[in-house]
């Protein structure tokens, strides 16, 4: 594989991860929001859902809570009861507390039933004072539940609280059920989403990222190479040229440029017919491939004539490898079937070299042309263009 060849795919695989990690973020907060949103909100639905069962109950039985609010016996059967039926809720869900209460003025309230056995250091005796907040304000005036987050206590941690009105028969308010939620059960909830949501995620990136590894060809191939030589398509030769031009004048490094043309093609052609030239490009582009290194690019150039740049070799080498594919497509022939015989088809190559006459990439691929020129006097041969010798001769 070839660096350019590289270069694409890695190009390749960074976009489409980018674009798959904008996706994935866009999809990931959108998917957490509404998880987070809804467990919040189921949360709060059953703090606030027990608080108004708790209500309703004492409602009931109003005339038994209000003869309690004159006594406050906490030994009286009532009390007991409650704190059974409080503590019995507690234990079964995730609520960490459950009390009532009533509005004493507008600093201050007082508690009147709690679910904590009265040795608990947790236990609000009835009488007991609390702060009044808005919240307990706002349930008095609207005589309607409420649910709120309760700010991270050092105690007792983030709570999510649930109040809801305690009504005498005519409407009028007598107090109000408090129930508070472990808030950690919120977080606890979210980060097995996270977790969920992570994994899932880093599947689908992993999957991406291997399956572009393995397949990222099917899209290079058709988008960089022709698709009958393999070679690589016209429009990226001035790209390659100009990439490797700039490469070589910064790291002071040899580079040439070969043009190659196939001798006698369109006789080949009318001898043989179309396809069998089809056949006679594919396999005597696989031929010049086996006979350059990989990091050399191999370019169709036009209908019969190709391209191989040439980095980092002296003149020397060049030659040798130029040799090296010309009497390999000499030594290779092509089967016809049709016919059933061999034919030899042979290349001529011309040869320009960067280093030496410091040209433009228009000029250096002149030059090349200029040798094939050459080359095609005698065919079968490779031509070096020479910058004193105006008709390129060798
Ligand atoms: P020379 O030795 O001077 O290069 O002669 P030539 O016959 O090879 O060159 P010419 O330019 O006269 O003919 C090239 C032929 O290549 C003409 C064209 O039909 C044929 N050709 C171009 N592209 C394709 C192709 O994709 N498949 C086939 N089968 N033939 C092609
Ligand atoms: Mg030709
Ligand atoms: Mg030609």
């Amino acid at each position: 594989m070839d660096k350019l060849y590289k270069t694409f795919k890695r190009r390749l695989i960074v976009l489409c991860m980018a674009a798959l990690a904008v996706v994935m973020s866009v999809m990931y907060t959108t998917v957490y929001l509404t998880g987070a949103n809804d467990i919040v909100e189921h949360l709060e639905l059953s703090a606030k859902g027990v608080a108004v069962s708790i209500a309703n109950s004492l409602m009931m039985n109003i005339d038994e809570y209000k003869s309690f609010l004159e006594t406050r016996d906490i030994n009286s059967e009532y009390y007991k009861k409650m704190q059974t039926y409080f503590s019995d809720i507690k234990n079964n869900s995730n609520i960490k507390f459950i009390y009532t209460e009533r509005i004493l003025d507008d600093k201050t309230t007082e508690f009147i039933l709690d679910a904590e056995p009265l040795e608990s250091s947790d236990y609000s005796p009835p009488g007991s004072l609390d702060k009044n907040s808005p919240q307990k304000e706002a349930v008095y005036s609207s005589k309607s539940s409420i649910v709120f987050r309760v700010a991270k206590d050092e105690k007792w941690g983030e709570l999510l609280g649930a109040l809801a009105p305690i009504l005498d028969r005519d409407g009028e308010i007598l107090g109000m059920v408090g129930v508070d939620m472990d808030g950690s059960h919120i977080y606890n909830h979210l980060s097995r989403l996270n977790r969920a949501l992570f994994t899932i995620y880093g599947f689908i990136i992993g999957l991406s990222l291997v399956s572009l590894l393995k397949f990222s060809n099917v899209i290079l191939n058709p988008l960089l190479k022709d698709k009958l030589t393999g070679a690589y398509s016209k429009r990226y030769f001035d790209n390659f040229l100009h990439r490797e031009i700039v490469h070589s004048i910064r790291q002071r490094k040899d580079l040439a440029l070969l043009m190659l043309d196939l001798d006698h093609f369109k006789k080949i052609n009318d001898t043989y017919g179309h396809v069998f030239g089809d056949k006679v490009l594919s396999s005597v582009s696989e031929v010049i491939m086996k006979s350059i290194r990989p990091n050399d690019y191999f370019i169709r150039y036009g209908g019969e004539e190709f391209a191989v740049i040439i980095a980092n070799s002296d003149m020397t080498r060049v030659l040798e490898i130029a040799e090296r594919i010309r009497k390999a497509v000499e030594d290779t022939p092509i089967f016809n079937e049709e016919q059933n015989i061999s034919v030899t088809i042979t290349i001529s190559i011309g040869i320009s070299n960067f280093n030496n006459l410091s040209l433009n990439a228009k000029e250096l691929v002149e030059s090349a042309d200029k040798a094939l020129y050459t080359a095609k006097i005698k065919r079968n041969m490779v031509s070096v263009y020479e910058a004193d010798r105006a008709d390129g001769s060798v």
